[in-house]
């Protein structure tokens, strides 16, 4: 038995010291943590001062990382404008038939429209319920002018679809739904609103490659939140977001200085902290489309890894763990640790499509999210009481020096991931 645990201890140093590895600190974890979950970062929500502040906290760390600015732009702000449409006048009729105000959705950035068979837009028909939401998200990002005829047994979708103001981005199609039981040979629809255009920014920066700079590895998390709310029974109002996603956008932050002190990524290493995630991953969408997704070779994106897992310490699960073969890498290179990365263990939950990683994943990128989060109880998800104080910094600092090591052999380009079929 002594043996045993002799020549463990020996296989252990031996490992360490060969690797001569930096390591993240908990004290550092600490330090960014507390500062990016605190109260006067009023939560992180988009559009407001407490956002404002998160950022030029990122971006300093990322310069004291030694991160570079992504092509062209200045300060790491990668800054997108999208646009909140406000409905002034609607009046449409089918067959000569009026149309009700309420089965008519015009998306669109223009503030006047005019729109007859004449103007051959493209007509979609969706008869099903399955259907719905995937043509929906199809065309929500689409370029393309689309007449999109809703049939009248899925009004109750329709009606939830109607109601739901979220924002757009500028430079999309004309996309007009109308809930219908027939399919209009004459239409004339008629259309003002008022457009409030906001601006929203990602914070990204790199390390360059040293032999191959055309092919990208990307960290990433989403800094964002939920912001000021009603107060709970303990007269918390501040939905500080500790977990969600503060802890992610530490991980990216440390993660950058390890990297840089490593000074070995044959590949170029990209640091993203997403904005406009809760409210639809627009950070990671607009973000994922600026870069030929041929060349990213892999996506760890961190979301939620401040609470132990179902499996508790040392471990945490990767989302379409089976869509790729990065988790198997990932654990190869853990062999000598007590580390586990685990299959995501919610797949009702579909977190695969619904974090950050989605958009370069639907693209066949290997992008995977990592996770402790335990999305059947974990008791703070969205609520005020996120704070750091729920959190295991020590387990956190654990799980991104695992990140770190896990990655050697994609940074260093030894392995390459297996593209994603979705
Ligand atoms: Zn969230």
């Amino acid at each position: 038995m002594r043996a045993f645990i002799l020549t463990g201890l020996l296989v252990c140093s031996l490992f360490t010291q060969a690797q001569n590895l930096p390591s993240v600190s908990e004290e550092e974890v600490n330090r960014v943590e507390k500062t990016l979950a605190a109260d006067d970062m009023e939560g992180r929500k988009v559009f407001t001062s407490g956002i404002e502040k998160a950022a030029a906290f990122i971006i300093d760390e990322f310069k004291k990382a030694g991160l570079q600015p992504l092509n062209g732009s200045k300060d790491f702000k990668q800054s997108f404008t999208m646009i909140e449409p406000e409905t002034l006048e609607v009046e449409a009729t089918i067959d000569g038939q009026p149309v009700d105000k309420k089965n008519l959705v015009v998306l669109s950035a223009a503030t006047s429209l005019t729109i007859t068979p004449g103007d051959h837009y493209q007509k979609i028909v969706i008869k099903s319920a399955a259907d719905f939401r995937p043509v929906l998200f199809k065309y929500l990002d689409s370029k393309e002018n689309v007449l999109i005829l809703v049939d009248t047994s899925l009004s109750r979708s329709f009606a939830r679809m109607a109601t739901m103001k979220l924002p757009q981005f500028e430079g999309l199609g004309n996309r007009v739904l109308i809930l219908t039981a027939t399919d209009p040979q004459q239409y004339n629809i008629q259309f003002k609103q008022k457009i409030i255009r906001k601006e929203l920014t990602n914070l990204v920066g790199i390390l360059p490659g040293i032999s191959r700079p055309e092919e990208y590895v990307i960290f990433s998390a989403h800094y964002d939140h939920l912001g000021i709310g009603m107060p709970d029974q303990n007269g918390d109002s501040v939905y500080n977001g500790a977990n969600d996603d503060a802890s992610g956008t530490t991980a990216v932050i440390l993660l950058a200085d390890y990297y840089h002190k490593l000074h070995n990524n044959q590949r170029t290493l990209v640091f993203a902290a997403f904005t406009a995630e809760e409210i639809g991953e627009f950070g990671s969408s607009y973000f994922s489309n600026q870069l030929n997704p041929d060349k990213i070779m892999a996506m760890f994106n961190i979301e939620m890894i401040g609470t132990e897992s179902k499996w508790g310490k040392n471990s945490a699960y990767i989302t379409g763990y089976e869509k790729s073969d990065m988790g198997a890498i990932l654990q190869k290179n853990l062999e000598n640790t007590q580390f586990t990365f685990y299959p995501d263990p919610y797949p009702a939950q579909k977190l695969f499509l619904r974090s950050d990683n989605a958009t370069l994943a639907k693209l066949g990128v290997p992008a995977h999210t990592i996770s402790t989060s335990k999305m059947d109880s974990e008791k703070f998800y969205h609520k005020q009481g996120d704070g750091v104080e729920t959190l295991d910094l020590k387990n956190m600092t654990e799980i991104i020096n695992a990140i770190a090591l896990s990655s050697g052999s994609i940074i260093s380009a030894g392995d390459t991931p297996a593209r994603i079929k979705l």
